[in-house]
């Protein structure tokens, strides 16, 4: 490790490994630093991504493919189904990841790109001089160190403090946070479609997800909005959640994690310091995924960080671009699923039933989300009213 590089990237998951790659393949000196001794590991992902998403930014390969689905099935409360084709299910479905090896995967990438990866090395603060940030305080393997950087990202993740560090504010109430539960669970037939279990008793504010990993394997978890959560509720919920769906399933990993669903923050930069993926909240608030807009938006700061270096100039305003790119993509998608999380929250099981009901007969394999959504307004008019904003 040197003690100065162009660009310090903190955070080896997607976002991380994407500004990596891309500032470097723009010819930039980059460190790539991870506090775990083992990048991707421990997965705290239900790992559903968009396939032709996925392929804009790393060929596939089956190493890191669990699965390949057809399709999702939506559950209201009373088990009424609505079946989407993969084709037209949107952003959440594709494939299922190994993600402690597509991680990986993207790291490499990174590594062939020209980046310099340490691991089990942690950002403890950032280094200023006058409002600039010159680079971070870390510990690495054991030692304390300073690394000078012309630009510093954090891509920390959900629980992001170098955003803070760079005097960001990066507070989530608890109504913004889906905090969640997951098992990977063996010896289940599941077939070849992601399922989404919604209703205020399987998971309040939030759903419940079985995503099939192949072999009798599937992700099952659930996620419930903060402010409806208390001490170990999801957990609790997941394992009656398994248990009446999955009763001779084994449960052979366990995680806990949480998923920003604030929809887009006041500020993401700052004098030579960017902020990308889920350190800036850019996971959708209604499906809680941010794989990809984590990968998209860091190829958006290793790009505008390789042009500001270009022209010297690192200050707040030039990185502006990065920030404006990402609301006119990112920002505007996350927006308008915020206004639904905001009012699908608001429904009762009662109207879920009855809107899931309304369109039972309609929906076939050949539907996707835009679809199942103009049918229900059709069904039931007054809906247009309530989410005017979208259509706009
Ligand atoms: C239960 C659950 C299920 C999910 N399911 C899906 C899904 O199916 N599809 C989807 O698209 N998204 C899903 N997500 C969200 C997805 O996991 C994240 O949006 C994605 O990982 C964000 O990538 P990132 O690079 O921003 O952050 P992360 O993947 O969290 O990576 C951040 C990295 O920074 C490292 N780090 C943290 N602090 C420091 C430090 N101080 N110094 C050095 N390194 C540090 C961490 O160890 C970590 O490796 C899920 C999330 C959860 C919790």
């Amino acid at each position: 490790m040197k003690d100065k590089y162009d660009v310090i990237v903190v955070g080896a998951g997607p976002a991380g490994s994407s500004v990596a790659t891309t500032a470097s393949k723009a010819g930039l000196d980059v460190l790539l630093i991870e506090k775990r001794q083992e990048i991707g590991d421990p997965v705290r992902c239900a790992e559903g991504v968009d396939k032709e998403g996925i392929k804009r930014h790393i060929k596939p390969d089956p190493r890191w493919i669990a699965a390949e689905v057809k399709g999702s099935r939506i559950f209201a409360p009373d088990g009424t189904k609505l079946q989407i084709s993969e084709k037209m299910s949107g952003a959440e479905v594709g494939y299922v990841l190994e993600r402690k090896i597509f991680d990986r995967a993207l790291a490499e990438q990174a590594v062939s790109s020209g980046a310099e990866v340490i691991v089990k090395t942690s950002a403890t603060g950032l280094i200023r001089k006058n409002k600039q940030i010159t680079g971070i305080h870390a510990r690495s393997i054991g030692e304390s160190v300073d690394i000078k950087a012309k630009i510093v990202v954090g891509a920390d993740g959900v629980e992001s403090k170098v955003g803070r560090f760079a005097g960001i504010n990066t507070t989530l109430a608890p109504k913004d946070i889906e905090t969640c539960a997951q098992f990977l669970v063996s010896g289940i037939e599941a077939d070849e479609y992601c399922q989404f279990y919604l209703g205020n008793n399987i998971a309040p504010g939030g759903y419940a997800w079985v995503f099939p990993k192949g072999k009798g394997i599937a992700n099952v978890g659930i996620g419930v909005l903060g402010s409806l959560s208390n001490n170990g509720m999801p957990v609790k919920l997941l394992s009656n959640f398994v248990k009446h769906h999955f009763p001779t399933g084994k449960i052979i990993e366990m995680v806990l994690g949480a998923v920003p669903a604030s929809g887009p923050i006041e500020k993401t930069i700052a004098d030579g310091f960017m902020l990308v993926g889920d350190s800036a909240r850019q996971s959708d608030p209604l499906t809680g995924g941010g794989i990809l807009n984590a990968l998209d938006a860091g190829v958006m700061a290793g790009t505008v960080a390789a042009s500001c270096i270009e022209k010297d100039d690192v200050s707040e305003k030039a990185l502006m671009e990065y920030e404006r790119q990402w609301r006119e993509t990112i920002g505007k998608k996350i927006s308008k699923t915020l206004v639904v999380k905001e009012k699908l929250i608001t429904f009762t099981d009662k109207q879920f039933n009855i809107f899931a009901h309304s369109i039972e007969g309609k929906c076939d394999n050949t539907m996707g989300v835009f679809d199942i959504v103009r049918a229900l307004f059709r069904a039931n008019p007054k809906l247009l009213w309530e989410f005017r904003n979208l259509i706009k």
